[in-house]
């Protein structure tokens, strides 16, 4: 709690209820919740906050850099992370999970191998992979099934 309001402080941010208690509800998760899971979460112990509150809150978060909003789409809703570190994301389409990728493709990725692409300078690769997860593989026996 105390380090959230440092954070929040350091960045210039007012450390207002709402700002805390929707950083506090992400850190830690690594299920990359849309606004709409956080704002279920914290209005169980704050009644008051309002879904667009919420929604606000994490614009700002991510504005400042204190998470990251993904690309990637949760049934078409934005969908949030706290982990700042670059790692990808794989998205089942089976379940709807989102589940962090870390690879160390970098040297051999031949997106970026050139370090450049059409001119531009590459600095950063954020792969959004789409299929099924361990877990739908083994229900649906699907391996068995190619
Ligand atoms: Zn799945
Ligand atoms: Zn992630």
């Amino acid at each position: 709690m105390k380090k959230i309001i440092e954070r929040l402080r350091k960045k210039g941010l007012k450390p207002t209820s709402q700002r805390i208690a929707v950083l506090q509800n992400l850190t830690g998760r690594r299920d990359h919740p849309t606004a709409g899971d956080i704002y279920n979460d914290v209005a169980k112990k704050h009644p008051t906050i309002s879904k667009a509150t919420v929604y606000s809150t994490l614009k700002l978060l991510s504005e400042y850099g204190e998470v990251q909003e993904l690309s990637i789409r949760k049934m078409g809703e934005a969908c949030f992370d706290p982990v700042l570190e670059l790692h990808h994301h794989f998205l089942c389409r089976e379940c709807g999970r989102i589940i962090d990728v870390y690879t160390e493709c970098r040297d051999e990725c031949v997106i970026i191998k050139a370090g450049e692409a059409g001119g531009n300078v590459v600095e950063e690769v954020q792969a959004y992979m789409y299929g099924l997860c361990s877990d739908c593989v083994k229900k649906n026996n699907y391996l068995k099934k190619m």
